[in-house]
């Protein structure tokens, strides 16, 4: 059966990043016969121009279907003033909740040619490869009750409840065991153990869940301790797996370990492994139309899409291993350009991957 794979460019620089990322993905079908299917719907502000709403009724319906999902990005100053409900940033939410995106896997990888790009030192960042998996659809960003009340005594007070099911625990902490088992084979699991009950909860299912897979090694740290430690010595950690606003917070900062938003990809899963996969960055509209975006992002983002949702780990790996050949040739869009580098555009930097890709 082929793989059926719906491709959203979205706004700003997604059309120009995404067209790199769809070359690749077509020369890897073609080289190791994996048959992909792709089709081009719309979302965000491209869709709100040519159908009124972010999310078309067609491209939601694509999306139920596909096996997987690669998006640009989506936004931008020409759809800032619309009402909140009709914003593009309304089709990408749309699209997490229809489909049940729960696990956001995002890394933080910094190849060692650009460890001069972070802003700590290059010996404590330079090869880092951390894997940071956030619950995105539950914990306090999403539980009831919530909001501001007043008081008898007429002082207002703001809450929200934090709360998580043992099975919400559970298939969050699958996906990064299972990712634990296909890289490093070491799984950290942040909580607040020592303050939040949801979270001693966190940690006691997860911690029943360890037998299943006795080849990844499980341990676990308290969220304040992780915020250091991740700045300290950030290689110690291999697959991160924590709640959604802690998730929010940790991979944020491991994100600016690395220095290059241009350079980091991301998956959001759900429970049958259909993935949406799309760059960290948004849609910089600063830069649209120039040639200057950096497709490394989202041309990582294919190779993840590869590993996570479609299960060919050759293919992603060929992917990366391209990109690395290509920034050990020292070509560079300008938002990692450094002295001795080559400064090249959005598409010779997508045909240079192609390039290595050909000759592996
Ligand atoms: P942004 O990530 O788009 O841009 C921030 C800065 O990083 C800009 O200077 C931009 O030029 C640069 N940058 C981003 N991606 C780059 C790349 N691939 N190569 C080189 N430079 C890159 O964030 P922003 O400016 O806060 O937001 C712009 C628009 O994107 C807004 O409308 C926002 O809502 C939207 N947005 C969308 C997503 C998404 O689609 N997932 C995420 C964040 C922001």
């Amino acid at each position: 059966m082929t793989d059926q794979i719906l491709v959203l460019p979205g706004d700003g620089i997604g059309p120009e990043i995404v067209a790199q990322a769809v070359s690749i993905l077509e020369c890897v079908s073609q080289q190791m016969q994996l048959g992909l299917e792709m089709n081009t719907a719309l979302i965000g502000g491209a869709a709100i121009d040519s159908t009124g709403v972010p999310l078309p009724n067609d491209t939601l319906a694509q999306a139920k279907t596909a096996d997987a999902i690669l998006l640009g990005a989506v936004g931008g100053p020409k759809w800032d003033n619309l009402e909140m409900a009709r914003r593009p940033e309304q089709g990408l939410l749309g699209l997490r909740s229809n489909l049940g995106l729960f696990g956001n896997l995002r890394p933080a990888i910094l190849y060692p040619q650009l460890a001069a790009a972070s802003s700590l030192k290059s010996e404590v960042v330079a090869g880092l490869n951390i894997l940071i998996v956030r619950e995105l659809t539950g914990g306090i960003y999403f539980g009831q009750p919530r909001g501001i009340r007043t008081l008898d005594n007429g002082e207002r007070q703001g809450y929200n409840t934090y709360i998580y099911s043992e099975a919400e625990i559970r298939r969050i902490a699958r996906v990064a065991f299972e990712a634990a088992q296909r890289r490093g084979g070491q799984l950290c699991s942040v909580d607040k153990a020592n303050v939040l009950e949801v979270t001693v909860l966190w940690r006691e299912v997860i911690q029943s869940m360890a037998a299943d897979y006795p080849e990844v090694e499980l341990s676990h740290m308290y969220v304040d301790n992780a915020a250091m430690q991740l700045i300290r010595a950030p290689k110690q950690f291999d697959v991160i797996v924590t709640g959604n606003m802690f998730g929010d917070i940790l991979s944020d900062a491991a994100a600016m370990l690395t220095g290059s938003i241009g350079m980091l990809p991301s998956a959001s899963l759900n429970e049958h492994g259909q993935g949406m996969y799309e760059p960290c960055h948004g849609s910089a509209p600063d830069i649209a139309g120039q040639d200057l975006a950096n497709p490394l992002a989202t041309i990582l983002s294919v190779a993840m899409l590869l590993r996570y949702s479609l299960g060919h780990v050759g293919a992603a790996d060929a992917i990366e291993h391209a990109v690395n050949t290509v920034l050990d040739q020292d070509f560079r869009t300008a938002d990692i350009l450094s002295d001795g580098t080559i400064q090249v555009g959005t598409k010779a930097m997508g045909y240079a991957v192609l390039e290595a890709l050909r000759q592996r």
